[in-house]
């Protein structure tokens, strides 16, 4: 109940046909020369101005011995896919199942075929009644994913998913902050929401979320994702943090154990922030009612009130409290818009009647403490803008305030996570110490590439 329900991709279906082998040939030799033509139109080809719905463009020259065109298009919000397909030249049954092929696909990994992701149709140029017959489609779901729907004989559509080969380099920003923390590390090619993880792994210090102080230290080591040929794609995760202001010092390093698989903040010495889940999911709110026994506000009832409601506008964003796997996000009745994650050690944390879910968030997802994962709302019993938080324990409530929580995990206690700590702090290290604009070594990249979580 918890996880999105799996969906048997097409390709599995049909283990009957006899064929399938010389099928699935055929059809791997189409991937192949769709993702060649791909990779051609994403390095050569600027993408078609957002807003504008989609552009045209003829690449017969670039293949003019299976005499198949590429034409890019782009998924928008008020054009549907197998429209957009119709306009650059597919025919309408074509159209239809090879967008219905791709949206049943999308799912099941986990992506979604978003407004503004970038497609590219594949056609059959040399048929003798001179139509061109649709033979592909390739839509990029995110930098590193290209969701492709391929013509089977029969004229039915099968869609696969190919996953770019990226590799992780490291880059440092480091510097004082001159007008606040955002902007500095923005300026040096991090994001906002790397800001943000920075800010929240030093609470004591909560200026730090609104800029910090002018002249105060910081010092930050990101990922940077590139594609096969070095191509930027996209900053990665934030993995090193240091602080020195007004309130706050110390270094975290982003690390994953093995036995856990979770990332976490953890200090030189390997020992993860004091506190194992916040109690303070939105920064700053007042809380307007506590856990236990109370008259509903709607219903007039005597109930337990599982969690405390911190009071706050809508939009103001909701962090996660601890570490941990996004088990459920959906709309429940009383609850609205809710996610809930599982912590180790038997913890869970839910967060009720939310506004929105953060961008990108699905369930499987792992997220840190502090990240965002969705903003303030009204949504489900609700009788004002406000954040329901429960804690659960081994599934039984627990009041947040006075639950006595487990402090950090200190690695020291086992001798192998410690090793495998170590050598990712000293390659952080590494990176810091080295000219930023020099490249990572290979063997750094490769090192940090086999650390990499595998997306869900
Ligand atoms: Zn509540």
């Amino acid at each position: 109940m918890t996880r999105a329900k799996p969906q048997t991709p097409a390709t599995v279906r049909r283990l009957e046909s006899p064929y399938r082998w010389l099928e699935r040939i055929a059809a791997f030799a189409v991937i192949g020369v769709m993702t060649g033509l791909f990779l051609m139109v994403r390095a050569d080809q600027p993408p078609p101005i957002p807003g504008v719905g989609f552009g045209a463009t003829d690449f017969r020259m670039e293949a003019p011995e299976t005499a198949t065109s590429a034409r890019t298009g782009r998924i928008t919000a008020n054009v549907a896919t197998a429209d957009a397909l119709e306009v650059l030249g597919a025919s309408a049954t074509d159209a239809a199942a090879a967008a219905t092929a791709l949206r049943e696909s999308a799912p099941t990994r986990g992506a979604r075929l978003r407004p503004g992701s970038p497609f590219v149709a594949y056609f059959d140029d040399s048929r003798e009644d001179g139509t061109p017959l649709l033979t592909g489609v390739s839509v990029r779901i995110d930098p590193k994913t290209t969701l492709s729907a391929t013509r089977r004989d029969d004229g039915t559509f099968f869609a696969s998913v190919l996953s770019a080969k990226t590799s992780i380099a490291l880059h440092r920003i480091s510097g004082v902050i001159d007008t606040n923390l955002a902007d500095a590390i923005h300026d040096g090619g991090g994001t906002r929401a790397q800001a943000e993880t920075f800010a929240s792994l030093f609470p004591e210090e909560p200026e730090l979320a609104k800029g910090g102080h002018k002249g105060e230290r910081f010092d930050v080591v990101i990922e940077m994702i590139a594609d096969e040929r070095g191509n930027f794609l996209e900053a990665g995760d934030l993995v090193f943090a240091a602080f020195n202001g007004e309130k706050a010092a110390g270094s975290w390093y982003r690390f994953t154990p093995d036995d856990s698989g979770l990332p976490e903040f953890f200090n030189r010495n390997g020992v993860a922030g004091d506190e194992f889940l916040s109690r303070e999911p939105v920064r700053g709110a007042e809380i307007s009612s506590r856990f236990g026994n109370r008259i509903h506000p709607i219903t007039g009832d005597m109930l337990l009130h599982t969690g405390v409601d911190f009071r706050a506008p809508v939009g103001t964003p909701i962090r996660a409290a601890g570490s941990g796997l996004i088990t459920d996000m959906r709309y429940g009745d009383g609850y609205g818009w809710f996610v809930r994650i599982q912590h180790e050690r038997g913890f869970e944390t839910v967060y009720a009647h939310m506004s929105a879910f953060a961008e990108g968030l699905t369930p499987g997802r792992t997220v840190m403490r502090g990240d965002t994962i969705g903003y303030v709302g009204s949504t489900g019993s609700s009788t004002g803008a406000h954040l329901h938080f429960e804690v659960l324990r081994n599934g039984a409530y627990a009041n947040p305030m006075t639950l006595d929580l487990p402090t950090g995990r200190d690695l020291s206690k086992d001798a192998k996570v410690l090793a495998a700590f170590k050598a990712q702090r000293d390659l952080i290290d590494a990176a810091r110490g080295a000219d930023p604009l020099e490249a990572v070594p290979p063997a750094l990249t490769a090192s940090l590439n086999a650390k990499r979580p595998t997306a869900p």
